[in-house]
């Protein structure tokens, strides 16, 4: 299984990480390891002072392709969710001012947190979702906002990647990422209906 990430997908957020709106996708992947156990609180990792939440859309593929044309994209996901495509800022700030890949900023162990999947039908959209931190909103998406639609993202990866039924695609995070603190609680909503519930480690 792999997990495919995108990277500034709505202008307020490329906003905020003072980027310029990518001419097309922004991927980068994280291992299958990356998957948080939402069992028990999350350890925020040593090597970080800066971790940072980025909620986002999760696409689950349902079938394998490669090279797929931009009309035929919808046939490959059925399922969505929310999820958290957790990112040491600071660690990332350096590799970026190194020109150098994002990986131990973002694809370390528990950085991928995942909801329950639902059903997705094309009638849902748009649709909002959002991320609340200890009770307050924090982070809130419309999918009408995103620079790349689901469809130009699964025709974009599959000409470099064969994608499989069980792949993720994190389809980029709305305005609003910020720190995360031993003891918060943070959960994440698609259409006002909450996919999970999760709680940061006090150490
Ligand atoms: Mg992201």
């Amino acid at each position: 299984m792999k997990i495919f990430c995108v990277g500034r997908n709505y202008q307020a957020h490329a906003r905020e990480m003072n980027a310029a709106l990518p001419q097309q996708p922004v991927i980068f992947m994280k291992p299958e390891t990356a998957l948080a156990d939402l069992s028990k609180p999350l350890a925020i990792p040593p090597f970080t002072m800066d971790l940072q939440h980025e909620i986002e859309l999760v696409l689950r593929v349902c079938r394998d392709g490669k090279n797929i044309p931009l009309s035929e994209a919808a046939a490959y996901f059925e399922e969505w969710t929310v999820g958290i495509d957790f990112t040491a800022r600071d660690v990332q700030r350096d590799m970026k001012a190194k020109s150098l890949p994002w990986e131990l900023a973002k694809a370390f162990d528990g950085s991928a947190v995942l909801g329950t999947f639902l059903p997705f039908t094309p009638d849902l959209l748009p649709s909002t979702f959002s991320l609340y931190k200890n009770d307050s909103i924090a982070q809130e998406g419309n999918t009408d906002d995103m620079i790349f639609s689901f469809e130009t993202l699964i025709a974009f990866i599959s000409k470099y990647f064969t994608l499989q039924a069980g792949d993720l695609i994190y389809t980029g995070t709305p305005v609003g990422v910020a720190k995360v603190l031993p003891g918060d609680r943070l959960s994440g909503f698609l259409n006002q209906q909450r996919l999970f519930a999760i709680e940061m480690a006090v150490v």
